[in-house]
């Protein structure tokens, strides 16, 4: 049994991929004395946020705060603009699309999945997983769709089960090669703060953020960027909303408040971690996770072990997913790193599960930081009795020694 009160010296490695490590900096702003919701200090602190968090969705357009988690936020996507039967294309590159699918079905839509038909030597049931969006898929089946009944496409832009990565924009060009009217709906939950993203310029319509990871938050608040098409379909959507119905809120946004009680704290928090990555720069912020990410892999191909992307263009910025080989079970491994060196790692989902594990590179971090987790998971390799071919957190060095992180030109966005 897990002891509640047991807190050994030193700091948990908190190597998932979400929620991620909070800084101080934020810890010490969710501590303000909570405020009046309906006051004037209140007031100035939502307008704050909400013109803050347009920037790094990269939209001029409303973005709705949640106090939920980000699986609130996609029922809110959906709810907002879909009508009871709907069709929707949705497409299978891991666990949490599948997860969006399943959720689409039981709010009374018609969901039709997509996924890349991929071989796959190491993966045998999970090839598919180990790839991004194949965008030419979603233009051949929206050209069929004479009739126009698809209504949304849905794709995930960081998997957050496999670390693979999706081309919105290619998703966005695919719809309009088409000549389709079909949404255009992302979950950038564990892309937005740590990967680029941009939805004004990709033509998303609905972008589904959420706390815990890239924006370094504890989990609790969850967000929908909203497209004027968005808006306009919501006119008709019939399906039952009223917690998550955008009208009410955007309208009460206008003056920073929420029709309900907001998640105080956590808005102090959120305006603390935006100061921190609008001031250190959204592309500075995006080259740094790259080369976490960089210096993670070459430990794991130093280690000898597949990386379970198996296209590197689409690598994930946000976390690296680790194939065990045949017979080890992936649980366990994570069970004993975790008793032996305090390092939590994510573990294999859904078809995943006891195949892989999941390093986490986001959040409070720094090249020593992710040294340490390298360490913890290359002593619990070797205790596992893996066979590696070699140090990986010794190539991770000699990457991070020879890449020296850019100068950050500091400037207000
Ligand atoms: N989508 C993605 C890509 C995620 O990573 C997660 C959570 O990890 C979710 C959706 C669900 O979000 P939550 O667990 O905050 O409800």
């Amino acid at each position: 049994m897990v002891e509640l009160d047991f807190h050994p010296s030193g700091k948990h490695f908190l190597q998932i991929p979400g929620p991620s490590p909070v800084p101080e900096r934020v810890l010490r702003a969710m501590s303000l004395p909570t405020i009046d919701h309906r006051g004037p200090e209140f007031g100035a602190l939502g307008r704050k946020v909400l013109a803050d968090i347009r920037k790094v969705f990269k939209t001029s357009h409303p973005v709705v705060i949640y106090p939920a988690s980000g699986t609130g936020a996609w029922e809110a996507a959906l709810s907002n603009t879909m009508s009871p039967g709907d069709q929707l294309l949705m497409y299978e590159t891991g666990h949490f699309a599948a997860l969006w699918t399943k959720m689409a079905r039981r709010l009374g839509l018609q969901p039709e999945i997509l996924a890349t038909n991929a071989a796959d030597d190491q993966l045998p049931q999970a090839g598919a997983w180990r790839r991004g969006v194949d965008a030419e898929l979603i233009e051949q089946r929206l050209r069929k769709d004479t009739a126009h009944n698809i209504r949304a496409v849905c794709v995930v832009h960081n998997e957050t089960s496999t670390g693979v990565t999706s081309d919105i924009a290619a998703v966005r060009r695919a719809i309009d090669m088409a000549g389709h009217p079909a949404l255009l709906m992302v979950d950038t939950i564990s892309g937005l703060g740590s990967a680029d993203y941009r939805h004004d310029e990709w033509g998303v319509d609905v972008s589904v953020g959420g706390s815990q990871k890239g924006l370094m938050l504890p989990p609790g608040i969850s967000f929908n960027a909203v497209s004027p098409r968005a808006l306009e379909a919501m006119k008709t959507a019939a399906l039952p909303r009223a917690f998550w119905a955008w009208d009410e809120i955007i309208a009460m946004n206008q003056n920073g408040y929420w029709p309900y009680t907001p998640n105080t704290n956590l808005l102090y928090a959120l305006s603390e971690t935006l100061d921190m990555l609008l001031t250190e720069g959204l592309d500075n912020v995006f080259a740094r996770h790259m080369r976490w990410g960089a210096g993670v892999r070459a430990a794991v191909n130093a280690w000898g072990l597949p990386i379970q992307c198996a296209d590197p263009r689409r690598y994930s910025p946000v976390l690296t997913g680790v194939i065990m080989p045949t017979g080890v079970d992936a649980d366990a491994l994570r069970h004993l790193i975790h008793q032996r060196f305090d390092l939590s790692l994510g573990m294999g989902l859904g078809k995943l599960k006891g195949r892989m594990f999941r390093i986490g590179h986001l959040g409070d971090s720094n090249d020593l930081t992710l040294l340490a987790a390298l360490a913890g998971c290359e002593m619990g390799l070797k205790l596992a009795g893996v066979a590696l071919a070699g140090s990986g957190v010794q190539a991770a060095m000699d990457y991070f020694a020879a890449h020296a992180a850019p100068k950050v030109e500091r400037r207000a966005a």
